[in-house]
């Protein structure tokens, strides 16, 4: 059985961006583990979906490109566009992997985690069982989608289910959630030349909306939502809070709302809710704390409050008021983690200092008043 100092679990932009800073560190004896290929979520992302954080090639003038996971590279510059796809997004991981020869194994989902005697843990996975000091999980949440937020949903099309959207093919369909994933299936179906109704509870788009993009809509969503309205084919309505869905063998389907209104649809209805609390997270659910709103708790450095050893890199990472759920935002904590278990392991962590500064400045920034995100 192998034994590392560190094993990453997943290879998707939280898990190759903190193995650049692992890579780094002298003599640490590291590994990534990834279930898929690397980037496997976003290769799983819908044809037509988008980056909705714009990247440019600002590195020369010191300001990364804000989808970058290190510091030198520049999403911009490898896939030659502002938006790019969850494919050329994840090729430009694999790129990032190559540059920093991080040693990666694809194909090896990691099917359970045991605490090991010494403190360290135990994983079984798909090429057997090796064990670690410090395990670090970053499986993301886009391969663990709600599927059943509401009575009925079973009958509906979850976002994370959909390849490709011209492969729906009817004239009209319902889209549930008023928030990125549910407005860019609109969006795209519209630019399909579909008809759409987008049940929303509310706007997470007028001025009111708090600024933070972890939020409110983003202005690229919001300027694409124009240009679908535009077009009179997007129905939206708001304060649907929707409660059930039912199928009738005549009609379709039926929508429910809380208030009493309902509404057919001839197409099972498609569900933009987002992913269960916690995402991949929850595959080893018994390791972490919940507070009260059921978020994952975590110390200072992002450790398990119930497992030492146990980190928690990516968009499920919380410390009110800041939610780490972009990359620009998460990937803030990857110096600091690497630095933190460089200490640990009483290996010399100066080569990260530089890293520290680009990225650490505004790790644990409190919100501004002016900002009120
Ligand atoms: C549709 C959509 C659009 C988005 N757009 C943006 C955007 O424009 N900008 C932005 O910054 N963020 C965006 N996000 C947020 C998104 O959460 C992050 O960008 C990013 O994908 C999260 O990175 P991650 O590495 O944590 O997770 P993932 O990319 O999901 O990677 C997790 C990896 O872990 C692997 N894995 C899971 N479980 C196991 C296991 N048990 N064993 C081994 N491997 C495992 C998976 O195969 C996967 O490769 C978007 C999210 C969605 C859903």
């Amino acid at each position: 059985m192998q034994h590392y100092d560190v094993v990453v679990v997943g290879a998707g932009p939280a898990g190759i961006g903190l193995a650049t800073m692992l890579a780094k560190l002298p003599d640490l004896d590291y590994t990534l583990l990834e279930g898929g290929l690397i980037g496997e979520s976003l290769r799983r992302w819908p044809a037509q979906t988008r980056f909705i954080t714009p990247s440019f090639y600002s590195n020369p003038f010191g300001l990364a490109d804000l989808n970058a996971v290190d510091a030198l590279s520049s999403p911009a510059l490898h896939c030659g566009v502002e938006h790019p796809s969850g494919a050329q997004y994840a090729d430009y991981l694999s790129f990032v992997a190559q540059q920093h020869n991080l040693p990666i194994r694809e194909n090896c989902h990691v099917q359970e985690v045991a605490s090991a005697a010494d403190g360290g843990f135990i994983l079984s996975t798909e090429q057997g069982e090796l064990t670690t000091r410090f395990l670090v999980w970053a499986t993301g949440e886009y391969q663990f989608p709600e599927l059943s937020p509401f009575p009925g949903a079973s009958w509906c099309q979850h976002y994370a289910e959909v390849e490709n959207w011209a492969d729906f093919t009817a004239p009209r369909y319902s889209v549930i959630g008023g928030y990125e994933s549910g407005v860019d299936a609109a969006i795209n179906l519209v630019q399909l030349g579909r008809s759409i109704r987008l049940l929303a509870r509310k706007s997470s788009w007028d001025p009111s909306s708090p600024h933070d993009p972890s939020l409110s809509l983003s202005p690229y969503t919001r300027g694409r939502l124009d240009e679908a309205v535009n077009t009179g084919r997007l129905e939206i309505v708001f304060g649907a809070d929707i409660v059930e869905v039912i199928a009738n063998a005549d009609t379709g389907f039926s929508i429910h709302a809380a208030d009493g209104r309902q509404w057919a649809c001839e197409q099972p209805p498609i569900l933009g809710t987002g992913f269960i609390s916690g995402g991949g997270a929850s595959q080893i659910e018994s390791l972490w704390e919940r507070d009260h709103q059921g978020q994952i708790r975590l110390n200072e450095v992002d450790e398990s409050t119930l497992t030492p050893g146990l980190f928690l890199v990516g968009p499920q990472v919380r410390h009110d008021p800041q939610i780490y759920c972009f990359i620009y935002k998460f990937r803030q904590r990857f110096s600091m983690l690497a630095t933190y278990l460089a200490e640990r392991l009483e290996i010399d962590a100066w080569v990260l200092e530089a890293d520290n500064q680009v990225w650490g400045a505004f790790g644990n920034q409190e919100c501004c008043e002016e900002c009120q995100c």
